[in-house]
């Protein structure tokens, strides 16, 4: 709460940007404010599933280009977990698993390289902020194409005047959902 209260006053927003009615919430303004950013690290921890004290409830973290790298990898660390890169067309060599998804306008793809998700696993997905839930979503049909559990959903932001709580509840139940 102390965190969301923080967040919500000093994270400068771009209103129409990139397109006219969508109004940006720019993730620099908590990596330019040390402070801010340790707090952000510190409670997006705390939102991990675990049972207990340090047993986490997934094995496998994947984070979205770019955003979603900058926090994402402070949570693999503190939960020692491998992380996995999920990223635009054409970046990753390699074999590469490739999931389309719908944006507002349009398709646009994400990768991930094959290989990285087993049968078995159970993959937290993070990125800094949920909007349609088009690119979580994206992620989530990779997840249970290598077979493997979707262990639930960590963002910095949750837009809750979008759809995207209740597309990924397609996937996990509501409370595996997390936003600060
Ligand atoms: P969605 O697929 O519509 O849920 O959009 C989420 C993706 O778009 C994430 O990877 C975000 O980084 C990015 N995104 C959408 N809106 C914003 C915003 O206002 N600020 C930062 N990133 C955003």
């Amino acid at each position: 709460e102390e965190c969301r209260k923080l967040l919500t006053a000093e994270i400068k927003t771009f209103p129409d940007w990139p397109e006219k009615g969508v109004n940006f919430k720019d993730v620099q303004s908590i990596l330019f404010n040390p402070e801010l950013a340790l707090i952000t690290s510190h409670y997006l921890k705390e939102l991990l599933p675990k049972q207990g004290a340090n047993n986490f409830l997934f094995n496998k973290i994947l984070c979205f280009d770019a955003r979603g790298f900058l926090f994402g990898f402070d949570l693999a660390k503190a939960s020692k977990t491998p992380m996995i890169l999920a990223r635009k067309p054409g970046k990753l060599p390699g074999e590469v698993i490739t999931q389309s998804f719908q944006k507002e306008y349009g398709l646009d793809e994400i990768q991930v390289q094959a290989g990285l998700i087993n049968p078995g696993d159970k993959v937290l997905i993070h990125d800094d902020l949920l909007a349609t839930g088009g690119t979580a979503g994206a992620a989530a049909e990779i997840i249970l194409k290598c077979g493997a559990e979707i262990a639930g959903f960590n963002f910095i932001m949750d837009l809750s005047f979008l759809p995207g709580r209740k597309v990924l509840q397609k996937y996990v139940d509501n409370d595996k959902i997390k936003a600060l």
